[in-house]
């Protein structure tokens, strides 16, 4: 089994080679992976092109915008809804959190994006992915 620190040198120079596809410029390494954190400052698209994080936040609240379904975070105090690395795409109005069978509670949410459109969604939680319909009111 690869060590963590090849499997990231790995991947630095695999972004390198190939670049960001939305034409950023690749930072240093260390920018990339901070050190001391788990994080790593890219995104990859379904497609596999490497993808720097502004312009992902971009991308995700175009197809957030577009979209009639849409899986997203809700964030730590359960306040908004936002891309995974915390964008926020939609204030929370209301929360419930209701038992679902033998496995646990999950919560619902009702949320309003910028563009005044009301979402409904549920999830496990907060801090955890949420599912998102638009709906009606
Ligand atoms: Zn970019």
């Amino acid at each position: 089994m690869k060590t963590n620190m090849a499997t990231i040198h790995e991947a630095y120079s695999e972004l390198t080679a190939r670049g960001f596809a939305c034409g950023c410029s690749v930072p240093a390494f260390e920018e990339v992976f901070p050190p001391g954190t788990c994080t790593s400052r890219y995104a990859r698209r379904a497609t596999g092109e490497f993808v720097c994080i502004p312009c992902a936040e971009e991308e995700e609240v175009r197809a957030f915008a577009a979209a009639g379904r849409y899986d997203a975070y809700l964030s730590g105090d359960g306040r908004e809804v936002t891309t995974w690395t915390g964008r926020t795409l939609a204030r929370v109005t209301s929360r419930d959190v209701r038992t679902a069978g033998f496995c646990g509670r999950q919560t619902y949410v009702r949320a309003i994006d910028a563009a005044g459109r009301v979402w409904h969604g549920r999830g496990p939680g907060e801090g955890m992915y949420v599912r998102l319909r638009r709906g009606r009111g």
